[in-house]
């Protein structure tokens, strides 16, 4: 680069391969770039586009650029900026869309745009009840999906049953076909009548005004000349249609995508549209990208076997990576007594990279079913290790979690007496769990999920501390509290389907077995094929370490019943090598047991610890793990602080607790006796 902030063309195009280069010089006419994960499909477009301005071929302010997330989409006009380009228009297509439709909807509908409603829920309750379908909160949310599904596929009442059945879609939370299109049309008018709109009418009406309105279409088509879409292989034909209303018969479309990561067609999206292009724009220009530039040949080489398994299912289109960048680490294949032992045993890798110089912010921990992060997040919250969710909730602001830590706490007057454990399994059989998961898919499936999760959590804690239900409430709102801080620089938690298009050096793929992946729900061979591509995406996002683990228990002390996902036949370890590995146990018996063996001097400190916050804890009449938590303790032992300072660095004690509790705990550990007295006296 020379010294001016932006580079010339000819340095432009010296940073991309030559394949790349033949994306960023192809200007004008259709294109499409065929390419696998990690190829630069993304960073070429983002140069073609900068080539085009600085060539003098694209006006800025005539290029709309369309990406998946509105986070990719900013990636890329700050791309596009330190490139010396700004101006260019990089949004999904709903903000696209929305854009438009905000400017054009008073000269071509008259007053304001009605407001968005951004969840369905009501409005599906209410059309749900008009129908006299008695269904619960959870129906309503599959039902609503489904509504979404028919929108995006533009799929009308009318033709909603023929369809539905043609796309072999499931009976939505079991109402048949003709009750579904009955719900579509009511839906409609209870939309009408509140005089909203949902997040698919944007796109709907704007095709619509694009369709009825030549003036206005003439005046998109005359800002936007030059279109650009990323990600091109889970486009929806919603999206589809809005775009070639956009083109109005023009060709000046680019787009990029890999068929092996799509992984949305459940809702609706299909890569139909990206290997039908070169058919749909006869003389079209096809440029495949095979080099990967983000990943390790460890990496690559996991990723391009994945896919080779998928036998008939692989698509022709699919391509084999040839890594570039140089050799790395060894993919790590682990297994684990129980999802406990996973999630700690991760925590324990993470903070072992972190040691070893990979930023928190580079990390990543990615998995199939949100439910999934719940116990992922307490390990890292146990490990003080800050974590980002993304693309969903975090475990304790989920709906039902919270209902249950309600019930759970009213629970706690009234069952006292009642073994913790079957307490829980009572309270939340009254919430709808169940010992086995649901049949159902979707929102029925997340919401068991989760409180299974409360379950599991209930009987570890028992095991471990043999609390009553107080007990447990009490950890559960730690926990909550702990867990809702805001982090600044996290390891990421994401679902595989929020991974799209993103990368981190060190990548986590948890629960890599049969059931959860494939997801247990996932029937039929297209459903199978799907959940192969999201391991894909997942094995890519990876430049450098990767780690593939399972659990063969659900629960500590279950029955180890869980196999590797068949994606990796051929792939995992045998499990006598993976068993030679030391297994990750939890951190606490751990610590406790090495603790016991080296320094019984420390040992014999945690007992005084311990005997300490029994009197803090009977003072202030909450649960001991509450003060400090038995790993702390035994952190606090084998450190012995002197100051505050020693004392405030270690895991689990905050600036509350240094301050509520530092001066006696080094008091403690200094041999002193410590008298707790009750609080006010
Ligand atoms: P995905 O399929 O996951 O969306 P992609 O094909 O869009 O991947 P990019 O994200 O554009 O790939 O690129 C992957 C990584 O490789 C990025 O970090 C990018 O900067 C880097 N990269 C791509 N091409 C080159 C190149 N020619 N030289 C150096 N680095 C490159
Ligand atoms: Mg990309």
């Amino acid at each position: 680069m020379t010294s001016s902030t932006t580079p010339s063309s000819e340095e432009l195009l010296a940073a991309l391969d030559d394949d790349q280069r033949a994306v960023a010089q192809t200007l004008t006419g259709p294109l499409c770039v065929l390419a696998g994960a990690g190829t630069g499909k993304t960073r070429a477009i983002t140069y073609r586009i900068a080539h085009g301005v600085h060539a003098g071929v694209y006006s800025p302010t005539t290029v709309l650029a369309v990406t998946f997330t509105a986070r990719a989409a900013g990636e890329m006009r700050s791309r596009l900026r330190d490139l010396g380009v700004g101006g260019v228009q990089a949004r999904t297509f709903h903000a696209a869309a929305l854009r438009q439709l905000s400017y054009f909807w008073p000269a071509a509908i008259g007053g304001g745009l009605p407001r968005i409603q951004e969840h369905k829920a009501p409005l599906v309750a209410e059309a749900s009840s008009r129908l006299g379908l008695g269904v619960d909160r959870v129906s309503i949310r599959d039902l609503a999906a489904e509504i979404e599904w028919a929108k995006v596929s533009l799929v009308t009442a009318e033709d909603y049953v023929a369809r539905a059945v043609a796309a072999g879609r499931e009976e939505a939370a079991g109402q048949d076909r003709a009750t579904v299109s009955r719900l579509l049309e009511i839906y409609e008018d209870v939309k009408t009548e509140r005089g909203v709109i949902d997040f698919e009418d944007v796109l709907l009406l704007m095709v619509g005004i694009l369709e009825e309105r030549e003036d206005v279409a003439a005046e998109v088509r005359r800002q936007y000349r030059h279109f650009v879409v990323d990600e091109y292989q889970d486009v929806s034909p919603l999206q589809q249609r809005l775009l070639d209303l956009w083109l109005g018969g023009r060709k000046e479309l680019c787009v990029v995508g890999d068929v092996s990561q799509t992984i949305y067609s459940f809702t609706g999206a299909t890569p139909h549209f990206l290997t039908d292009f070169p058919r749909r724009f006869p003389g079209a220009e096809v440029v495949r990208l095979v080099r990967d530039y983000r990943s390790t040949p460890q990496v690559v080489s996991l990723a391009n076997s994945v896919l080779e398994r998928a036998g008939r299912h692989r698509s022709s289109a699919a391509v084999r990576l040839v890594a570039q960048r140089p050799s790395g680490p060894a993919v790590r294949f682990e297994a684990f007594d129980d999802d406990v032992a996973e999630a700690a045993g991760v925590a324990a890798r993470i903070a072992a990279l972190e040691k070893s110089g990979v930023p928190r912010n580079e990390i990543a921990v990615l998995y199939r079913t949100n439910g999934q992060a719940e116990a992922i997040e307490q390990a890292l919250a146990q490990a003080d290790i800050g974590y980002l969710v993304r693309g969903g909730e975090r475990f304790f602001s989920r709906r039902e979690v919270r209902e249950a830590v309600v019930l759970l706490r009213g629970a706690a007057r009234t069952m006292a007496d009642h073994p913790m454990p079957d307490a829980v399994r009572d309270v939340l059989a009254g919430m709808g769990w169940a010992p086995e998961p649901p049949a159902a898919r979707g929102a029925v499936r997340e919401r068991w999920e989760s409180l299974q999760a409360l379950v599991a959590l209930a009987d570890e804690i028992a095991a471990a501390r043999g609390a009553d239900l107080a007990g447990l409430v009490a950890e559960l709102e730690e926990r909550a509290g702990a867990q809702h801080a805001p982090t600044v620089s996290g390891v990421t938690l994401a679902s595989l389907h929020a991974a799209k298009g993103l990368e981190w050096d060190a990548v986590f793929l948890v629960g890599v077995s049969e059931g959860l992946l494939p997801i247990s729900l996932a029937e039929g061979e297209d459903a199978v094929a799907e959940e192969r591509r999201l391991l894909y995406v997942g094995v890519t996002r990876a430049r450098e370490h990767l780690m593939l683990s399972y659990a063969r228990a659900r629960t500590v002390g279950g029955r180890a019943s869980r196999k590797p996902s068949r994606f990796l036949d051929g792939l995992w370890p045998e499990e006598g090598a993976a068993r030679r590995r030391p297994a990750a146990r939890a951190p606490r018996r751990d610590r406790l047991a090495e603790l016991t063996e080296t320094d019984p001097e420390g040992a014999a400190l945690v007992e005084r610890l311990r005997a300490w916050r029994g009197q803090v804890a009977t003072a202030i009449g909450k649960p001991p793990y509450t003060v400090l938590h038995d790993t702390t303790l035994a952190a606090i032992a084998e450190a012995k602080p002197k100051d505050l300072r020693q004392l405030g660095i270690l895991r689990g004690v905050g600036a509350a607790k240094l301050e509520a509790y530092g001066p006696a705990v080094l008091a403690v550990v200094r041999g002193e006796d410590v008298v707790v007295e009750p609080p006010g006296a």
